[in-house]
């Protein structure tokens, strides 16, 4: 049995910390590949090492003063030094990267920095070798990451290493510069790892028992997802279901490999599993909802345009030119109505209307802002009758007035249009439906 264990900032933000994950690792031997972030806040008004780097960095590179935040951050690592007593000197490493910061050697290689140095500690705390990820995670020259390269690079270093830790978040073009991933991207180093080696199982651990049904902001102590698969997973994701970096589903998919979603300070609780497919039945009709604010609509209605072949593309023509993507396009005979998030159009806003009165000549066009989606995902909807029925008269109840319907061919989600206002509203009348009252 072969896993790979990532642990998120929060997880590794201090000694203490780093105790609890010690003792997660040593609990089960099968727990062989380490992928630490870099130490994030040790309480709300903390600041994560990661955006230390960056500040410090943008700093020094412009000349300005630095030496206050690069001490700041050197005393995030000693505590961890001294509290795991260990016998470790990072002065070598904060003199070259202090070098490298005046010589500018960007701001990607600055935020590397935190998981390359936390990496350095957890090897000398576990006793496991320390693998830099430069060596190992490849990003061609437009900073694409190359899984393939990677891949092998990666399952050849690591065939003969019984346990390694591997900093998250970074990697190297062929030229040598550090090139990150997106922010919370350890989490996409993880699931590398667990491909290159056949993982078992890619462990994720964090600060929360895993996914919840609904965001915790809207729903006080919402119910957690014991297993949901990847398709279900990116619809949560995407409609801003944040525990896990949206691109980690992709590597391990690959290898049907799961992830198990874990908490580091609660690690009695199962947490949450990802799968491919599975035969367990959700606990509710629903496995998860989530949402997002900010879009709004462009209705465009025109008498016959349903015997016009080429409509639909020369509108969507016209937001393509402007780099705008849309996220619905739900239509009717005669009208078709397209969703797109408000700050991606504001800007091209009277562009965009001249664009399409050009390209197709609409009899009425207008705009509809402030709008919020909601994604209602799951599994368990397209072997159940009413499912649909049950959310228009919840959300009807709650007087929440609903402006689009969208349910995918996958019947995996139900996509909401409603009102910014109403957001909050329609999100707790879904979940009472679905869950207080299943309870
Ligand atoms: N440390 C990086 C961040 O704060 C990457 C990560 O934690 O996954 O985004």
């Amino acid at each position: 049995m072969k896993k790979v264990v990532k642990f998120g900032g929060s997880s590794l933000a201090s000694a203490r910390q780093f105790k609890k994950v010690g003792d997660i690792i040593r609990a089960d031997k099968s727990r062989r590949y380490v992928v630490p972030s870099a130490p994030g806040k040790r309480n709300d008004k903390d600041e994560k090492v990661t955006d230390l780097l960056y500040q410090c960095y943008d700093a020094a590179s412009q000349g300005g003063s630095y030496k206050k935040i690069l001490e700041k951050i050197k005393g995030r690592y000693e505590e961890i030094i001294e509290g795991l007593n260990l016998n470790v000197n990072l002065e070598h490493e904060f003199a070259a990267i202090e070098e490298n910061f005046i010589h500018k050697a960007g701001r990607d290689y600055a935020a590397s920095r935190g998981e390359y140095l936390n990496g350095i500690l957890m090897a000398a705390y576990l006793g496991y070798e320390f693998i830099d990820a430069a060596e190992v995670i490849f990003f061609d020259e437009n900073g694409n990451f190359d899984s393939e390269a990677t891949n092998r690079e990666l399952a050849e270093r690591l065939e003969h290493i019984e346990k390694a830790v591997i900093p998250g978040f970074y990697g190297s073009k062929a030229d040598g510069t550090i090139k990150t991933f997106s922010r919370g991207g350890s989490d996409i180093t993880g699931s590398i790892v667990a491909r290159a080696i056949h993982a078992d199982l890619y462990e994720n651990w964090t600060d929360v028992s895993g996914f919840l049904v609904a965001d915790p902001r809207v729903i006080k102590n919402p119910e957690v997802i014991e297993t949901i698969t990847y398709r279900e997973l990116r619809e949560l994701s995407y409609m801003g279901a944040s525990v896990l970096h949206e691109d980690a589903i992709f590597p391990v998919r690959k290898e049907g490999i799961p992830i198990n979603i874990r908490n580091t300070n609660r690690p009695e609780d199962k947490g949450t599993l990802i799968v491919e497919s599975t035969c367990r039945k959700p606990r509710y009709t629903i496995t998860g909802i989530a949402g997002k604010k900010g879009f709004c609509s462009i209705n465009i209605e025109k008498a016959m345009m349903n015997a016009e072949v080429g409509f639909g593309r020369k509108v969507l023509e016209v937001f393509e030119k402007y780099g705008i993507s849309f996220e619905h396009m739900p239509s009717g005979i005669d009208t078709m109505t397209v969703f797109v998030h408000q700050s991606e159009f504001e800007e091209y806003e009277q562009s965009v209307i001249a664009g399409i009165h050009r390209l197709v000549e609409p009899d009425f066009l207008e705009l509809e802002s402030d709008l919020a989606l909601i994604a209602v995902v799951g599994r368990g909807m397209r072997a159940t009758r009413g499912t649909a029925g049950r959310i228009f008269s919840a959300l009807a109840h709650a007087r929440v007035n609903v402006k689009m319907i969208d349910q995918g061919s996958s019947e995996l989600n139900i996509i909401i249009g409603v009102k910014n206002a109403d957001f909050e509203a329609a999100i707790k009348a879904i979940y009472d439906i679905f869950v207080t009252t299943e309870i």
